[in-house]
């Protein structure tokens, strides 16, 4: 039986707002809701704890490929990075410290997954129902709960009756030794690029199964030294400084992926030329050779991955794997490898967005019909159909080049602005579909041109071809772009006086 949601702080009550996750979205919308002098607000966290991808994904060698002065709050800057590229449990370290500093953990519920989120067209209000059978009322709903946490598992013949241990890279059970260990990793993306390194060594042998290599750039990693700290630390606008050059360096990518081929060419060039350097033998080299342009599949940065790759430990696998026996690994040439363990570097269930949810707005209709075909929305943000609903890394705001924390950041300020409306007399927010549809129009029109649409297949792309999850542009234009919600693109109707509700 569904009973209210045990918070003593909102019983009873309808919240202002409701969030659904606690990664970097989550976190900056809840800030952003308590610098604005709100309380009423409340994040569900399926998770036991704060952090979303960098709380969830554990495996060895995990850190994020954006630099960390980039990869982290504009308002929160931390001299104390260790690391151009540091490790995840560093930036979920960086999560709690900012979440504790803004004062907005009493406001967050974990282990509270939302199953359902349903707009209560009488009532005008967001009704949410957690797994537990909890539930809660909102005026609106904010879902920041990424894109990249449901972790895909490749169809494979008997794969169920493998008898060793099995592990993605997104549930990875840090207590499993792999210390002398025969193991297969399946997958070469970006977290078997981090994978591999930090485990090479410990195990007794490798065998990484590839399908499609990827381009690989150098990551040139480095520690910042104590007195660097320092000094982002006494003078602030130093590591603004640091953090807008590698912004901007960034963000040049974007003209080549977008607007200038002959750009790609010259950066597949510097891959090009990386690998020749790194990797001596002409068969591997041969073998770790992508048949797309750089950038059409996320790029792949790292140091160590291509001479992990050289060990004698390791072999590299592009036979196709054809089944899987309770003792190992078979390819399509009817070899058995045996191992012990199976590794998952198969990324995440990104097409069926927002799945794990059971969002419905206007009518009952139901979110993930409407996106059957590829996910849509104005700016990623708001959908037409689903009042005072907003998305955070929506549709078509994932990124190729830079960091997607400066999105979100842009995200939660258009949210800001539209929930504002609702604090000032407004009853629902909802984006006009013409606007929303010229929009898309324009968006897909862009993309055509773009790298990620070159011939290559990849994540970034639905069933049928079409791209909902890359931004295809510069991220200044985004931010310039949301920097203001126009009020002339919503219908906004005034509100019923039981919707008013107190801050
Ligand atoms: P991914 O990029 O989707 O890579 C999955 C890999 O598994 C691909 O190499 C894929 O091959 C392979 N694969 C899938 N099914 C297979 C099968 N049946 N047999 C053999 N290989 C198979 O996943 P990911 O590496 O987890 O990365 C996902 C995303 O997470 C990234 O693109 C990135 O956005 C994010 N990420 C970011 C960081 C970071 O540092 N910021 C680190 C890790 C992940 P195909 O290419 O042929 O499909």
């Amino acid at each position: 039986m569904n009973a209210p949601f045990r918070d003593p702080q909102t019983a009873g009550q309808v919240l202002d707002v409701a969030i659904i996750g606690a990664g970097f979205s989550g976190l900056c919308m809840a800030i952003k809701l308590k610098e604005a002098g709100r309380t009423n607000f409340r994040v569900f966290e399926k998770a036991s704890d704060i952090g979303g991808t960098w709380f969830l994904n554990r495996y060895p060698g995990c850190a994020c490929d954006v630099p960390s002065h980039l990869y982290s709050f504009s308002f929160d800057q931390n001299p104390d990075w260790s690391r151009a590229y540091s490790p995840a449990s560093e930036i979920w370290r960086y999560q709690k410290a900012t979440a504790e500093k803004h004062g907005i953990l009493p406001f967050i519920r974990c282990d509270a997954e939302v199953a359902r989120a349903e707009y209560d067209e009488a009532a005008g209000l967001w009704q949410l129902t957690l797994r537990s059978g909890e539930t809660a009322a909102a005026r609106a709903l904010v879902a920041g709960a990424g894109i990249l946490h449901v972790p895909s598992y490749p169809e494979i013949k008997g794969a169920e009756s493998f008898t060793g241990k099995v592990m993605h890279t997104a549930t990875w059970d840090d207590s499993y030794d792999l210390t002398g260990k025969r193991v297969a990793v399946i997958g070469t993306g970006a977290s078997a690029v981090q994978l591999v390194p930090a485990i090479a060594d410990k195990v007794a042998h490798l065998d990484l199964y590839q399908r499609t290599p990827g381009w690989v750039i150098p990551r040139m990693d480095y520690a910042f030294k104590e007195a660097s700290k320092a000094s982002f630390a006494r003078v602030p606008f130093l590591q603004r400084l640091w953090r807008n050059l590698i912004y901007w360096r960034a963000e040049m990518l974007a003209i080549g992926f977008t607007r200038k081929p002959k750009m790609v060419a010259k950066f597949q060039k510097l891959a090009e030329d990386y690998m020749r350097h790194a990797i001596p033998n002409p068969e591997l080299r041969a073998k770790l050779t992508p048949d797309f342009p750089l950038g059409c599949k996320r790029v792949l940065i790292s140091d160590d991955f291509y001479p992990a790759l050289q060990r004698d430990n390791v072999e590299v696998i592009t036979d196709r794997v054809a089944e899987i026996r309770g003792n190992g690994v078979v390819t399509a040439d009817g070899r058995l490898r045996e191992v012990d363990a199976i590794l998952y570097a198969t990324g995440f269930r990104v097409t069926d967005w927002l799945s794990h949810v059971d969002i419905r707005g206007r009518g009952g209709r139901e979110l993930i019909d409407d996106w059957r075909d590829g996910a849509f929305a104005y700016y990623g943000v708001v959908v037409n159909g689903y009042p005072n609903m907003f998305l955070l890394l929506g549709p078509n705001t994932g990124l190729g080049h830079n960091s997607v924390v400066f999105m979100i950041e842009a995200q939660v300020r258009y949210a800001m602005a539209c929930i504002k409306w609702l604090w000032n007399g407004a009853g629902t927010v909802e984006v006009k579909k013409e606007v929303q549809d010229a929009f898309n129009a324009q968006l897909h029109e862009k993309m055509k041109g773009t790298v990620w649409m070159s011939g290559c297949k990849s994540w970034y792309l639905n069933a049928n071809g079409t791209n909902s999850t890359i931004w295809p542009d510069f991220t200044v234009t985004y931010w310039w772009k949301t920097r203001s919600a126009d009020r002339r693109d919503f219908d906004v109707a005034p509100a019923k006086v039981a919707e008013k509700v107190a801050a």
